[in-house]
């Protein structure tokens, strides 16, 4: 499989090694300082302009990249800014809007049903547990994470392909599955960073810790980095 550098997928690309040696409270604690200390405020990369839009643009995410969701979403959330918005524009000009992501006609289903239910049962507003969330067409628990942390400022974790990578490869938060490692994760991150602790992984994975050949040479958290085969600059 060809690993698409700004992939959403959920899938892992990356399987964790057997007998993975385990970073040390105080290294974890080093490593987000020193991505911390790079970028304070570290930013996803969706446009969005309220807790509903962001909703829609991470479900459209799935298997697409964020670039791509950008472009469509763009005009689109100039014409709707609420689930009522999305209901009166209707299931046919939705797809029309979205038509260039891929599996735009299962999305353009979940969307319209998850905003109906959101007029129906929750008065038009984003529910800011994850329970309600996961009760919404399309939305699982890593979309979940998502708007929980970017929307409402909570402190969970969204594993997506890039930070189960990181987790593993660097011996943060070893699991063979998206889940285990966002448990661990939850555990070891310190608090004080637990806000943008999703960000700064997800960024490094995408940018520096990448699927094929880690850019070890130019890593700024190398020194606490557990991986064995840290890679050397070409030539
Ligand atoms: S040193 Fe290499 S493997 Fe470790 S976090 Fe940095 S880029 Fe990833």
């Amino acid at each position: 499989m060809t690993p698409n550098p700004t992939s959403n997928d959920a899938e892992p690309d990356w399987q964790p090694r057997p007998r993975q040696r385990v970073m040390t409270d105080a290294q974890v604690e080093e490593f987000f300082r020193a991505l911390a200390a790079i970028e304070p405020e570290p930013k996803g990369e969706l446009n969005f302009t309220n807790p509903y839009t962001l909703l829609v643009a991470v479900a459209l995410s799935a298997q697409a990249t964020d670039i791509g969701v950008n472009k469509a979403t763009g005009p689109l959330f100039q014409r709707i800014a609420t689930p009522q918005d999305m209901l009166d524009l209707g299931e046919a000009a939705l797809i029309e809007h979205i038509k260039s992501i891929g599996l735009y006609k299962t999305k353009a289903k979940n969307v319209m049903a998850a905003a109906q239910i959101l007029v129906e049962k929750f008065g038009g507003d984003v529910p800011q547990d994850r329970e309600a969330l996961e009760t919404l067409p399309g939305v699982g628990r890593k979309t979940a994470n998502v708007v929980l942390n970017m929307a409402f400022g909570q402190t969970t974790i969204a594993v997506d392909t890039h930070l189960f990578r990181v987790a593993n490869r660097t011996g943060m938060a070893a699991g063979k599955t998206p889940l285990a490692v966002e448990l661990k994760l939850e555990k070891r991150v310190p608090p004080q960073y637990g806000l943008h602790a999703h960000h700064w992984l997800i960024l490094h994975g995408r940018y520096i810790c990448k699927a094929r050949k880690p850019e070890c040479w130019r890593c700024p958290v190398a020194h606490v980095c557990l991986f064995k085969d840290k890679t050397q600059p070409q030539g």
